[in-house]
């Protein structure tokens, strides 16, 4: 397989087109079979109910090469199941689970050349998503809808190694108590940037979102799932119903759990606590971790023991063992690795 003529090693994380993408549309009460399509347009109505009420769910997932030439997704089947449930819960057609990761490998087949090499750091990013396709203007769901999915090749998240993030907790609220913030959903997305523009402006990498009716318990950032750890060498994760279910995260618990044997807890995790933890990190698809230095809670700021300059130890030995797994280092727990393409 010959491939694209691109600086593997220096990508970053950008939209680029490339060669195909899928597409299929809901009409009539059914999905189409869908197909491979060129065209990086999308041509909708000017009252597309996406357009006036941002009915949209999406996700995120990566493929890319191992050693043995292989290319393979990461426990896509749990992307293809969120992404139903977020569907459900704005009132969209789901796409069957199957044909979601059918069109999965579809796509990374059609764009192989642009699947990064082993050993560049890189992946080839997909996206699929949905959309209200048809026009409404009177409230209530479209009536047709379009999935596609997009990839691109993309960098490590963080290019140099990972240097750990300065936090805020935030003013602003995420997610209401019982709204949308367990769904992957744009609007969750619309209404958290003016957080995140307002946290940059100040200095600060990531906004920490409180739950909404107490603003005392950790919830999560903008886009990834918390992971702590306690002075004694127990990972926490914080448990809240308004928590976007990070497939990244829940990995890494079993991989706490079952690999690397130790304890650990999901639990309400109060933001007072925070000055308890000996590590934390971020964890989401296109990071697997990222280690947190710092939060800033009215004005305090909060050092965590593992510090500014690296990983802590257990945060590290966590990242480097999912990361073993994903690129066929460390074995892997039984269907977590979805093979699109063999190797030799
Ligand atoms: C996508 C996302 C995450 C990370 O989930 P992964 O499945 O690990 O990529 C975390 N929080 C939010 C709000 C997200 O949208």
């Amino acid at each position: 397989m010959e491939k694209q003529n691109l600086d593997w090693s220096n990508l970053g994380f950008e939209y680029r087109p490339i060669d195909k993408r899928f597409i299929s549309n809901y009409k009539d009460g059914a999905w189409d079979e869908g197909t491979l399509s060129d065209d990086p347009e999308v041509r909708i109505n000017e009252c597309s109910g996406i357009l006036q009420y941002c009915q949209e769910v999406f996700e995120g997932m990566k493929a890319y090469s191992r050693k043995d030439g292989s290319v393979v997704i990461f426990r896509p089947e749990m992307n293809a199941e969120r992404m139903a449930n977020s569907a459900e819960y704005i009132a969209m057609p789901p796409y069957p689970v199957e044909k979601f990761v059918e069109a999965c490998d579809a796509v990374v087949k059609a764009n192989l050349s642009w699947v990064p090499p082993y050993g560049s750091g890189a992946s080839l990013y997909l996206r699929p998503y949905m959309f209200a396709s048809g026009p409404v203007i009177g409230v209530k769901p479209s009536d047709e809808y379009q999935f596609r999915i997009i990839a691109m090749p993309v960098g490590p998240y963080f290019k140099g190694g990972a240097k750990p993030l300065s936090l805020v907790v935030s003013d602003f609220d995420r997610a209401a108590p019982h709204g949308t913030g367990h769904i992957k959903a744009g609007l969750n997305y619309a209404m958290s940037l003016h957080a995140y523009v307002d946290a940059h402006q100040r200095g600060f990498d990531e906004n920490v979102f409180l739950d909404s009716a107490t603003r005392t318990y950790i919830e999560e950032t903008g886009g990834a799932n918390f992971l702590f750890v306690t002075k004694d060498g127990e990972v926490v994760t914080p448990e809240s119903h308004t928590i976007l279910p990070s497939i990244t995260r829940r990995s890494l618990m079993i991989v706490a759990r079952d690999i690397l044997g130790l304890k650990v807890s999901e639990r309400p995790v109060k933001v007072d606590e925070l000055k308890d933890f000996a590590e934390a990190g971020l964890c989401g698809t296109a990071a697997v971790i990222s280690p947190v230095g710092k939060i800033t809670y009215k004005g305090e700021e909060i050092f965590l023991p593992s510090g500014m300059k690296e990983m802590g130890p257990i945060t590290k030995k966590l990242y480097d063992t999912l990361t073993g797994i994903q690129s066929g280092d460390i074995e892997a727990p039984e269907g977590w690795i979805h093979v699109v393409h063999p190797g030799k």
